[in-house]
């Protein structure tokens, strides 16, 4: 598992603050790495804050996961073309929200992708690619308009045989959301979850500033390519090196177009800003299925949204609010390295 976006504590005023506590883990949740940190007062408080949040992401796990047979996505999946199916109002709700994105985004972030993973696996089994009488077939079973909800018993339907759905590109940035509401209800001075790259922040690091984040170099997703600095935000990259198969010296990227049911073409990565995790999740799918110049003209008409592209020309394109800065990478005054900052809405 690479690691999207590093994050840098500044411990130079340290003995400022030295009456805070951070605590920090690092541990595999819903098939991810996540690192998540809390500063507090008080040490024991920190260490709770952080078990508190581990504690919510497994249970997030086990409500939204496809590949949890007991879950209630496994159940719906099951009863695809057969029956409706009762489910907690929560999970209902983040259907309906993830609906609402493929509204917006016109069907490219589409949850009932999860149809074609039977024929797009991104596994090393996976050497061949698939016929194009399977994608067509793939085509007929994808499409959000065939989900279909019912708030009164809060059940959901897919409507044909051989539908799923999956959370994927929205699932860790849901259980981001949730780990930090669970750490501010502690009320602690400040917290960063890293969800497989993903990340929110809330409150203040340990040196009482901002939180200082860097956003990978997509040909070297361990360096950074541009730095940020975040309060109460969430950092969200898709990038085409996270997960793909090589076929005939082709790379096929994780991220499928709902509407042919192939991968994604023509990007890089896509990092979303915004203050809410689940939504930059589904937006930085959905740019990267959209492409630079409809994805860009999406996000310059969301208020509190930005995003940065790199595209696989390596070209940087930026929305109207991100504005971008030089600073000395490190302080040795003789270093002639320049590195990026960007700013939000400035
Ligand atoms: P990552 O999981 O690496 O952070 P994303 O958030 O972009 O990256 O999610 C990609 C995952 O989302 C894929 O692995 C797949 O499970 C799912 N997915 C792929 N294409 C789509 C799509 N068009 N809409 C919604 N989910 C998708
Ligand atoms: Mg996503």
């Amino acid at each position: 598992m690479y690691v999207k976006v590093a994050v840098v504590f500044f411990l130079c005023s340290l003995q400022l603050f030295s009456q805070q506590h951070s605590h920090s883990e690092e541990l595999l949740l819903m098939g991810s790495r996540f690192e998540i940190t809390a500063v507090s007062g008080s040490q024991t408080l920190s260490q709770e804050a952080v078990t508190a949040s581990i504690e919510e992401i497994h249970r997030i796990e086990h409500l939204i996961s496809e590949y949890d047979p007991t879950s209630q996505v496994s159940e719906i999946n099951r009863k695809a073309g057969i029956a409706p199916v009762m489910v907690d109002y929560e999970l209902y709700s983040l259907i309906e929200r993830c609906i609402k994105v493929s509204v917006l985004t016109d069907g490219a972030f589409d949850i009932s992708w999860a149809g074609a993973s039977k024929i797009w696996r991104f596994d090393e089994e996976m050497t061949a690619l698939p016929s194009s009488e399977e994608i067509k077939n793939m085509t007929g079973i994808v499409g959000y308009s065939n989900i279909i909800l019912n708030r009164q018993d809060t059940s959901v339907f897919l409507k044909l045989p051989g539908m799923k759905i999956g959370f994927g590109a929205i699932g860790k940035g849901y259980a981001a959301n949730k780990a930090t509401a669970v750490m501010k209800s502690m009320h602690i001075s400040g917290g960063i979850v890293i969800a497989g790259g993903d990340l929110v922040t809330f409150g203040k690091p340990l040196n009482g500033e901002h939180w200082t984040i860097g956003i990978a170099n997509p040909e070297n997703p361990r360096e950074a390519l541009a730095w940020l600095k975040v309060d109460e935000t969430a950092v969200v990259t898709s990038g085409n090196y996270e997960k793909f198969v090589m076929i005939d010296g082709v790379r096929y990227t994780h991220i499928i177009n709902p509407k042919t049911c192939l991968p994604a073409s023509g990007m890089k990565s896509v990092t979303i800003f915004c203050p809410d995790a689940e939504l930059a999740d589904a937006l930085s799918t959905a740019i990267f299925v959209m492409g630079t110049e409809e994805g860009l003209k999406l996000i310059n008409q969301l208020k509190a949204i930005e995003c940065l592209i790199i595209d696989d020309a390596n070209t940087m394109h930026t929305s109207d609010g991100l504005k971008l800065q030089f600073y000395k990478q490190n302080t040795d005054t003789n270093s002639s390295k320049q590195s990026h900052i960007f700013t939000i809405g400035q």
